[in-house]
């Protein structure tokens, strides 16, 4: 007993005396050496250690990335906010290497706007008690050495002419290992430029000031309207039948995995069943929702993308509302990314539909629930956007009920590194056969409505995901070195054989179409093709039924 609060008496006392530039010191070596396993691992990736040049290149790069983070630690900390400021980081950072080292995860600005906008139901499912030690080691240690930290105050001259010196000192450090770790470093940034989002903490500190200032600039902007002359064409007049379309925007389902685009496991038999159209080589516009949603409504697309330019637009949806069609955009998710700002929406992932929801979340036939109803409001022409929660990670076996189980055993945790390979796809496949089943369920609804209704539905997924593939999990590796598996996509249409004839389809060439490759890209002016939408912005070199219409 005595022996331990002798201990505590010490601990109580030992309260170093630091300076603001000491304690950046420290920290910036902290961080070097404990947080940026992944980053260590990539720069050292073709190297053997044999000779003095890998010696030399990597004290180059512990000095760089230490003067680095001094840096920024010394522009961002003065005496007050010293202590807070990095009692915040070191939380943050403990927590982004955990989930960098579990999951390959690079902090890029558009994977740290996915971070932001995470919902409590989305973080809660990322949560394991596997990550304690973890977080204990390198959060809360380090944390608790420095609250016994005292910050020293020396009088503002002095204090102002250290820091100036500090900065000086340091930018001089930091330019001088980069000139000589250039011949080395050269190659690896050229050929893996992304390798810099693996840098901790400078890649979400620096990720969430280019995101807040594009925000903070976007909120003073107005939309940029688009196809102000969009109207219905005269094949309109002759309709005899409302015309109601439902587009299924998918979450994190990928190609490789969809039974209909040959994958080993039949996950796709419903729709198999039935007479769909499946594009089986569909590339997505980014490895993420928050840069794929906004982009595969946009205007601008893959092929001229510009984040600022896409978030600062109308979408899709606004042009065909201008047209005449009405929308509504209903949500199993985190919401529509801005895709339906303008646009009616109904929020579903909160519902309280027993057997559908838990109170927090919902499977995805709460998309089809109520449909009649949704019809019964709103009469007329109507194009229904279904965002699913379809495979969201790394929870796969929380996506679908009971019944969709034939895939086992499951990996039941959201450490998916931890499990079986075998168990990971399990759990993704039973996903995919549930989304198969919603599909299915909203053809079905489809086509009892075509009596009354002109009937059609397309889905498309918003990226794919990495299920173990060279150790990589979930999504949102930069796009330029994104494996195949997280930016190939699945894409089925359904047409009713009164929407073929009503709009001059002809299903066979949309058949042969699909054998063809397509992308996000193509969303766009297929929709706008399809529903007989008139505007000067509609490409036809990008709509895949243009050929397909007599
Ligand atoms: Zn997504």
């Amino acid at each position: 007993m005595t022996s331990v609060s002798a201990a505590l008496g010490h601990w109580r006392r030992w309260t170093p005396a630091l300076r603001v530039e000491t304690l950046a010191l420290f920290a910036g070596l902290f961080f070097t050496l404990s947080s940026n396993g992944l980053f260590w691992r990539a720069a050292f990736a073709e190297r053997d250690f044999a000779g003095a040049g890998d010696w030399l290149f990597a004290a180059g790069l512990f000095v760089t990335l230490t003067a680095l983070h001094f840096l920024i630690l010394l522009v961002l900390c003065n005496r007050w906010t010293a202590k807070p400021l990095l009692a915040v980081i070191l939380i943050a950072t403990a927590f982004a290497s955990y989930y960098m080292a579990s999951y390959t995860v690079f902090l890029d600005p558009s994977m740290l706007r996915n971070v932001l906008r995470t919902d409590v139901k989305e973080a809660g499912e990322l949560f394991s008690l596997g990550m304690l030690p973890h977080l204990v080691l390198y959060g809360l240690l380090p944390l608790l050495l420095l609250t016994r930290v005292r910050v020293v105050r020396d009088a503002w001259r002095p204090a102002l002419l250290r820091r100036a010196l500090s900065l000086v000192l340091g930018v001089l450090i930091l330019g001088g290992a980069l000139v000589a770790i250039f011949q080395d470093m050269a190659p690896l940034m050229r050929n893996n430029k992304e390798v810099r989002y693996l840098i901790t903490p400078a890649n979400y500190l620096y990720s969430l000031a280019r995101v807040l200032g594009s925000d903070a600039s976007a909120a003073t902007r107005e939309r940029q309207q688009i196809g102000l002359d969009a109207t219905l064409a005269p094949s309109w007049q002759t309709r005899k039948k409302p015309t109601l379309f439902v587009v299924v925007v998918g979450e994190t389902a990928r190609a490789a995995n969809w039974g209909l685009s040959g994958y080993a496991r039949q996950t796709t038999p419903q729709l198999a069943e039935r007479d769909v159209i499946n594009f089986a080589q569909v590339t997505s516009c980014g490895t993420n929702t928050e840069v794929s949603l906004p982009c595969m409504f946009s205007l601008q697309g893959r092929r001229n993308y510009d984040e600022d330019k896409i978030r600062g637009s109308e979408s899709l949806l606004n042009v065909l509302e201008r047209a005449g069609l009405r929308v509504l955009w209903r949500d199993n998710q985190s919401g529509c990314k801005g895709v339906c700002t303008g646009v009616e929406t109904q929020k579903l992932d909160s519902a309280k539909v027993p057997g559908l929801c838990d109170g927090e979340r919902c499977f995805d036939e709460i998309l089809t629930h109520d449909l009649d109803q949704v019809l019964a409001d709103r009469q007329g022409n109507l194009v229904i956007v279904m965002h699913q929660l379809g495979n969201h990670g790394p929870a796969y076996y929380k996506r679908y009920p009971e019944a969709f189980r034939r895939y086992t055993p499951e990996c039941e945790t959201p450490d998916l590194a931890k499990c079986e390979r075998e168990t990971v796809v399990n759990a993704y496949d039973n996903a995919i056969l549930y989304t198969d089943h919603v599909l299915a369920k909203t053809i079905d609804f489809l086509k009892a409505k075509s009596a009354t209704y002109d009937t059609a539905m397309l889905y498309v997924s918003d990226h794919g995901e990495s299920l173990g593939e060279n150790g990589l999990y979930l999504h949102g590796v930069p796009y330029s070195i994104a494996p195949k598996v997280q930016v190939e996509v699945p894409m089925t249409l359904w047409v009713s054989p009164g929407y073929a004839q009503s709009f001059a389809l002809d299903t066979d060439c949309l058949r042969q179409r699909a054998a063809q490759p397509a992308t996000h890209d193509n969303l766009f002016h297929s929709l706008l093709g399809m529903l007989d939408v008139r505007t000067s912005i509609y490409d036809a070199g990008l709509d895949v039924a243009a050929q397909c219409r007599r």
